[in-house]
């Protein structure tokens, strides 16, 4: 494929005053603008930290490297962040609270409204309950997210904080992803000129009951043209990066995600990545100010492929189907290409969700002959795609201190392979999870098989925190998984079945509690 030339829009400053931060500015890698993406001289540079990829050389690399050599560098730069040692997991749980939704994402099978049979909102009893069982296998946090509910006041949320943090202080909190902050502002109407201070309005709250941090759900693909046809009712990526910026403003870690292998181009990823990028140098100021690490306030990366199942974009055929496609260039791409990574020109679809009328079907036909199928047709990722978009985002995001590696969707062992292509992380021990499981992903593992995982790849298993420090190394013969004499138990086993629509799904794994299922995302691993 042709890799555009200059194709990325420069994105808003969030302070135009941060950019004279000189001390930062020392510490941003130097970009090679006219150098081929995989020359290895660049590459061996961006390993030791010394450059940075310009988004066409990333889309270059994600195009024309061979998947065992991509590998290899993004080996070598996680080893060069990381170490060779020690690879990590989280003892967390998922609590998604309640399934009642405002928003339609057309990717969810999750989202129920609220006068429907087996929509539900947890009580706090109820929550209390899944924790405690967390806290008795040394679990340190919780993730919790839920749909965008307008029947749950604020109060409900500082309540439910401070009952938290009042049973468990030493739990962490990581819940509420940008799209509920941002519906938090539609449903309060808290004070404030504009959006950025009407969140942090809300978000000062939230975190003197008690929230901690902020995972980084609701994320999936930001370039404009895709997100106005797949997240129907949820926020755009202004909004969700201007919430994540305000968090780290406050001195909250986040994480960030992406959600690939549907309807977008493949240089919608890059640009994804970038945006994450180009956002995190700026609050990488506010780190130094704040004696932050040098990573800044992301902390971590998570993407993971879409799941169907369930789904209404599941339903859509996929690309190639029809005969008279292969061959063609994919719908996603062709739009990416015409978007022009966010410029957009004359009468492509740029901008913002003002454009959600723009009709795909009326662009030339001879530029973009394919346009007319943009979102009537998906280009799932299997397990070769997945480890390539994740080794480029080792290699991409040189300001992001961690990688995850997604077992949940893709499988234990793929997650294992992760740790090859990039990934430092495994996530989290899988007490629950209904959002991936409620599309057709039915994985959960045990403290035992993750830490075999991560040794049978070569590594030591560690337990870590949410920042990243780690708590455990299990080296020795007491570790998880050597202590297992009989593995029949410690299998890869379902967390959740998704029940027919008005009836209630199948208790999750552990979830003594009540059956849960509905979040912000389709949400892969404990740590995002
Ligand atoms: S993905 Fe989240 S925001 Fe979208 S419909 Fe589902 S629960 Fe609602």
């Amino acid at each position: 494929m042709t890799v555009p030339t200059g194709a990325f829009a420069t994105p808003t400053p969030v302070t135009s005053a941060l950019s004279t931060a000189d001390s930062f500015a020392a510490r941003v890698p130097v970009q090679h603008e006219g150098l081929c993406g995989l020359d290895a001289g660049l590459l061996a540079d961006v390993v030791a930290g010394q450059a940075r990829l310009t988004p066409e050389q990333g889309l270059e690399l994600f195009h024309n490297m061979s998947l065992p050599e991509l590998g290899r560098w993004a080996d070598a730069r996680c080893r060069a962040l990381h170490g060779d040692a020690f690879r990590t997991f989280i003892i967390d749980r998922n609590i998604n609270y309640t399934n009642i939704c405002n928003a339609k994402c057309t990717f969810c099978a999750f989202r129920r409204d609220g006068d429907e049979a087996d929509a539900y909102t947890l009580t706090y009893d109820q929550i209390h309950a899944k924790i405690r069982e967390l806290v008795a296998i040394g679990g340190t946090q919780i993730l919790m997210q839920g749909g965008m509910n307008p029947a749950l006041p604020l109060q409900w949320y500082l309540d439910l904080l401070s009952g938290i943090k009042r049973e468990f202080p030493r739990l962490h909190v990581h819940a509420f992803s940008p799209p509920e902050f941002i519906e938090f502002v539609h449903f309060f109407d808290p004070p404030g000129e504009s959006l950025r201070d009407k969140i942090r309005w809300v978000m000062v709250r939230l975190r003197e009951a008690g929230l901690d941090s902020l995972p980084g759900g609701g994320g999936e693909i930001f370039a404009d043209p895709v997100r106005r046809k797949i997240g129907l009712g949820k926020c755009d990526a202004e909004s969700w990066l201007t919430c994540m910026n305000v968090a780290h403003e406050l001195g909250m870690f986040t994480s960030a995600t992406m959600m690939f292998g549907h309807i977008e181009g493949y240089a919608d990823r890059i640009h994804h990545m970038w945006m994450v990028r180009e956002w995190q140098d700026k609050l990488g100021i506010r780190g130094d100010i704040q004696g932050s690490p040098a990573f800044g306030q992301y902390k971590a990366f998570i993407s993971w492929p879409f799941q169907r199942e369930n789904t209404p974009l599941g339903r859509v055929p996929d690309w190639g189907s029809d005969p008279v496609e292969v061959g063609k260039e994919f719908p996603g791409d062709a739009i990416a290409r015409a978007w022009d990574y966010g410029r957009g020109v004359g009468k492509q679809p740029a901008g913002t969700r003002a454009a959600d009328a723009f009709d795909f079907g009326a662009m030339d036909k001879h530029a973009y002959p394919s346009a007319h199928l943009y979102g009537k047709r998906v280009r799932m990722s299997m397990a070769s795609d997945y480890l390539r978009t994740q080794a480029v985002s080792r290699l991409f995001l040189d300001n992001i201190y961690s990688i995850g590696s997604s077992w949940v969707t893709m499988g234990p062992h793929i997650g294992q392979l992760g740790l090859m292509y990039g990934a430092n992380d495994m996530g989290s021990v899988m007490m629950e999870e209904n959002v991936v499981s409620s599309a057709g992903t039915t994985y959960c593992l045990d403290e035992a098989v993750l830490c075999r995982l991560i040794r049978d790849a070569g590594f030591v298993p560690a337990q870590r925190d949410n920042t990243y420090d780690i708590l455990k190394v299990h080296a020795g013969a007491e570790s998880p998984d050597l202590r297992v004499t009989d593995w029949s138990e410690h299998r890869a086993r379902k967390t959740h079945q998704q029940a027919p629509r008005g009836k209630k799904a199948i208790a999750p794994l552990g979830g003594g509690a009540g059956a849960g299922a509905g979040t912000v995302a389709q949400i892969t691993v404990g740590a995002t």
